[in-house]
């Protein structure tokens, strides 16, 4: 059974991002970039499958400009076998993405494709969604357990309130919630056998797909700033606080 994993090359978690002055966008130049967290997930996810026997060969995939190789390599350190690079300096939009993926969802036929539940930058939690839907396969989002067994998963997701547990037939998408595993580190020897690892490259045209935006973002702007606090003498001027200039009560 073969697992395909999208890994995405986003702007790291820990880098505090700013508003271009046009507010065209955020600025990422010089910034530190890394895998999408919950790529980092279902990466593991996969390789603790393949660890159970359930799996035999997980591919990782990333869309974008030729730096992508990076994450790709860094998803073979954690255990992924071969890399795919969709190479193109078009920006991507998750339609665009999902229509890659159904390209090579084609291409690979995976038992089971694993992906985020949203990419940190774009938050858009729609890539793993219009694959499904291009793909005509079944989907469970937002996984916390997910259990291969014969020709079925079982995959428990979190929904508003508790968890819900669903089956389905493979071939299926899978998209990761942050419960489902904790990725494991990646050792230096595993860095140095994921440089030996097969990375092949293709093009958006070599799929037969136009990666053309759809949409235009017209405007990114700051959150508002928070004043500093003040200290309150008492309760009673807290409560008035609330009530009369927070509006909150
Ligand atoms: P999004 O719909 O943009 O929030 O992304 C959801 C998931 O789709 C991510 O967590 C990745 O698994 C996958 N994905 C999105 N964009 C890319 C990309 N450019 N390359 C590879 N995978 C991607």
């Amino acid at each position: 059974m073969k697992i395909l994993v999208p890994v995405k090359r986003v702007v790291d978690y820990n880098v505090k991002v700013r508003v271009k002055s046009d507010g065209t966008g955020v600025d990422i130049a010089n910034v530190k970039m890394s895998m999408n967290p919950f790529d980092e997930i279902a990466v593991e996810e996969a390789v603790r499958l393949k660890e159970k026997g359930a799996a035999t060969e997980i591919i990782a995939v990333s869309c974008g400009d030729a730096k992508c190789q990076e994450t790709l390599r860094t998803a073979m350190a954690i255990g992924a076998d071969r890399g795919i690079l969709v190479e193109t300096t078009e920006e991507l939009q998750p339609l665009a993405v999902a229509k890659l993926l159904k390209a090579l969802v084609d291409k690979e036929q995976p038992a089971l494709v694993i992906l985020g539940k949203q990419a940190i930058d774009d938050d858009a939690n729609q890539t793993g969604q219009m694959l499904a839907a291009l793909a005509d396969l079944p989907q469970a989002t937002f996984a916390s357990k997910v259990e291969v067994a014969g020709d079925k998963v079982s995959v428990t997701r979190e929904v508003d309130g508790g968890l819900e547990t669903i089956s389905l037939s493979l071939p299926a998408v899978i998209t990761t919630d942050l419960r489902l595993n904790e990725p494991r580190y990646v050792t230096l020897p595993n860095i140095m056998k994921a440089k030996k690892k097969q990375l092949d490259t293709f093009k958006p045209e070599d799929l037969g797909v136009d990666v053309k935006p759809r949409l235009k973002t017209l405007k990114v702007s700051e959150p508002p700033k928070r004043g500093a606090g003040i200290k309150v003498p008492d309760v009673a001027t807290l409560v008035d606080k609330l009530k009369n200039e927070a509006k909150v009560i």
